[in-house]
């Protein structure tokens, strides 16, 4: 790492080299432990500073205080508060089921660390001036992203939700062939006797909604050409939203569990991960600090290519 990256990326670095998980396993195991009655009563005490796994957290409480709602969850273990009804079905990586209190464990921790890589991956995207995400393939600011090889996809699809759809000034293909078929279908939807990431950039409605289609070459018209920043920064939609390092302790499946209520609930798989896209350039060049971040969660690194 040169001095520009130092001084570029001081801010995420220093947020990686501080992950807030080994504070949660200690506010964790203080109210299993101690005479709490609410995780409050534990943050309360939490006013000087702690080392934990060799890092020196100076403000503990400062830190945690974003999450308290998460940590809150934890009150279900001492009966002071009821199971969220957004608690999934959990099962292990044998598809076993796993115990109630583990599994609540994963998913106060899953919902933890994906608001702070929110927070993280913000910090590094900003600063590196790539626009990869914001482009179809092989378009001319790959180079900028420092990606090395050639791109295999045809198209970059960018969800949308109905009211993200007016952000974009371009043709609407919804017809019924489009609301029969997904971006993903095979064979593609075709247009003019060409599949329909031949033709120009547009918004298709697909029977899983709506969708932004960057065929190859393409740029998002949200990007400035000049500036290499999104216009509709402040309302753009969800899905750029998304980190490159992901929170993957638990990984949604396709399946379902009935509720002891009747109703259906989502099935997640235990991964105990951090996933992290190889395509993205901050991702390759901090791959040791991000490795560091995740072992000292508890959690594997694992870096996997996406767009390429
Ligand atoms: S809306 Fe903004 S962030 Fe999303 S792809 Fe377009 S330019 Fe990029
Ligand atoms: S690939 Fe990474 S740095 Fe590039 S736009 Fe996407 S998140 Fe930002």
């Amino acid at each position: 790492m040169n001095g520009e990256d130092k001084t570029i990326f001081e801010q995420g670095l220093s947020r990686l080299k501080k992950p807030v998980l080994p504070l949660v396993n200690m506010v964790q195991f203080l109210y299993l432990t101690g005479p709490f009655e609410t995780i409050e009563d534990v943050l309360k005490r939490l006013t000087k500073s702690v080392t934990l796994e060799g890092v020196l957290y100076e403000k503990p409480q400062q830190m945690l205080s974003p999450y308290a709602a998460f940590l809150k969850e934890f009150e279900v273990i001492k009966g002071k508060k009821k199971l969220s009804a957004n608690l999934p079905f959990i099962v292990n990586e044998k598809d076993e089921p796993v115990a109630k209190r583990q599994a609540l464990e994963l998913w106060i921790k899953q919902q933890i660390l994906s608001q702070e890589l929110e927070t993280v991956n913000s910090m590094f995207c900003g600063p590196c001036g790539c626009v990869l995400c914001c482009t179809g393939p092989n378009s001319e600011f790959d180079a900028a992203s420092g990606f090395k090889g050639k791109m295999r996809h045809e198209f970059f699809e960018i969800p949308l939700a109905d009211r993200e759809v007016d952000l974009f000034a371009l043709p609407r293909i919804d017809t019924d062939e489009s609301r029969i078929k997904t971006a993903q279908s095979d064979p593609p939807l075709q247009l003019d006797d060409d599949p329909f990431y031949k033709h120009e950039m547009a918004l298709y409605h697909w029977k899983n909604g709506w969708s932004l289609i960057l065929p190859g070459g393409s740029v998002c018209p949200g990007l400035s050409v000049d500036t290499k920043k999104c216009m509709v920064y402040a309302d753009r939609p969800q899905v750029c939203r998304k980190p490159q390092i992901f929170a993957y302790i638990l990984e949604k499946t396709a399946d379902t569990a009935k509720h002891s209520d009747g109703t259906l609930i989502p099935v997640y798989m235990a991964r105990n991960k951090v996933l992290a896209v190889w395509d993205c350039p901050y991702v390759r060049k901090f791959q040791d600090e991000i490795g560091a971040f995740a072992e000292m969660g508890g959690l594997e690194p694992v870096f996997k290519k996406s767009k390429t």
